[in-house]
């Protein structure tokens, strides 16, 4: 499997192609300001202990503090934090609020752990980096396998050991403990804010048919937003695998045959696929929000959507993005169609240190107007530059951020 890293400095090798930026500034900005490893030694429910490799990377943070989920995932290494860490100082500069990039994980399946084994694997994360930690320094956030309940054992620890009593130390809380509204939907309805400017742009039709990949909290309120809003969502996928509906999935009924039968597959009225084959489908967008690495040499021409919005970090690897771009078919990067999370987590942030609690209205109005807003600001250098909107992307962030840094 391709090193993620690796990936994101061909992308960042890619943009500066097509504009250039000071010597000095590319150096800085191609590696992470601090990275961190910590153990974690975890008592087990069996009463041995198991100690665990933790990992914050803090990667820039000229914008405001570093802002950044923490990932538990059992293929988490250092490579993947410091990617998703660089494509985060982007994403905050791309949606244009007041934060830098970071992001943190552990190598573990958590499936495997009690839910007291996971408490205490998440306090020990806390207990490990409480030094670099803080509403001012550093606001990490969930991400892929880590809930509300993980960001509130969190912050509670940062609690205990600092005094710190805001709560803006965490994002992605539950709402009686300190969360936003809209939090939980935000990546997947930003997405969808996103995707509305951009395909009138590309002419993807109304009530086009949606394939989505993962079915967590991003493909999952993804799909729920897309069917909404009349979209026809013909095939969904997890990690065991995908089905297909010709006639549109109603998702509701699919996330209830998931939770009764612990799979996707055997859905009524579906056909199973892999996900692989997911990804091959027939379809007019196409959306990866599952982990990287999905779209490759190996697999890019054979894609049949019209238009691909990433809503995973990293779905799409470099080469694969060229082998698309020549196939003339959009892609939505990821640090663009997925930025309503963060920005949500940083409304969560402004409400815990001003003492507020906006009203969901609110909250989607101001992620509404954000997007919109740097949507077009993309799409517009994306025709003035001659390029994709990755680049266009990369482009607009790493002009803010060598702004922020004084050149
Ligand atoms: P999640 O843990 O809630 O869900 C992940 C989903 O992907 C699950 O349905 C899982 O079964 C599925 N999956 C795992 N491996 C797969 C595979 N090989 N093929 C297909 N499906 C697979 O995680 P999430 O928060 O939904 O995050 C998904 C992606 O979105 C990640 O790339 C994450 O970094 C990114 N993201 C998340 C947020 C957020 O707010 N949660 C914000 C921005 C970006």
């Amino acid at each position: 499997m391709q090193n993620p890293y690796e990936n994101a400095m061909m992308q960042l090798d890619r943009a500066v192609e097509v504009q250039a930026f000071p010597e000095a500034f590319l150096a800085q900005i191609a590696v992470p300001n601090r990275e961190l490893r910590i153990s974690i030694p975890v008592k087990m429910d069996n009463g041995e202990t198991k100690v665990f490799e933790g990992y914050r990377v803090e990667h820039n943070n000229a914008r405001g503090p570093y802002k950044g989920g923490i990932r538990y995932h059992y293929d988490t290494d250092i490579n993947e934090v410091k990617a998703l860490a660089f494509w985060m100082a982007l994403k905050c500069a791309v949606a244009n609020i007041p934060m830098g990039g970071g992001k943190g994980g552990v190598t573990v399946d958590p499936k495997t752990l009690s839910k007291t084994e996971l408490e205490k694997l998440s306090r020990g994360w806390v207990r490990g980096l409480a030094d670099v930690l803080g509403p001012r320094k550093d606001v990490p956030a969930p991400d892929v396998n880590t809930t509300p309940e993980i960001m509130s054992w969190m912050t509670d620890e940062f609690a205990l050991i600092t005094g710190d009593k805001t709560m803006a130390t965490f994002t992605g809380k539950p709402l009686d403990k300190g969360g936003s509204e809209g939090r939980g939907i935000a990546t997947g309805l930003g997405g969808f804010y996103v995707f509305d400017v951009l395909r009138k742009k590309y002419n993807v039709p109304d009530g086009a048919k949606v394939v989505i990949q993962g079915f967590g909290n991003v493909g999952g309120n993804a799909a729920e937003v897309f069917a909404k809003n009349g979209y026809k969502i013909i095939a969904m996928s997890d990690s065991k695998g995908g089905v297909v509906k010709d006639d549109g999935i109603d998702v509701k009924a699919l996330e209830d045959w998931k939770k009764a039968n612990g799979t996707l597959a055997g859905f009524p009225g579906s056909r199973t696929v892999t996900n692989m084959e997911l990804l091959e489908l027939e379809c007019d967008v196409l959306i990866p929000a599952a982990l990287e690495n999905q779209i490759t040499v190996d697999n890019a021409t054979k894609i049949k959507a019209k238009f691909i919005l990433e809503l995973a970090n990293g779905p799409i690897t470099t080469e694969a993005d060229e082998i698309l771009f020549a196939k003339n078919i959009p892609v939505v990067p990821d640090i663009l169609a997925n930025s309503g999370g963060v920005t949500v987590s940083t409304f969560e942030w402004e409400q815990n240190l001003k003492g507020e609690h906006w009203s969901e209205a609110d909250v989607f109005a101001k992620l509404k107007e954000i997007l919109d807003r740097e949507s077009m600001v993309i799409y517009e250098k994306s025709i003035a530059a001659k390029t994709d909107i990755r680049r266009a992307a990369f482009i607009v962030a790493l002009e803010r951020i060598a702004k922020a840094m004084g050149y």
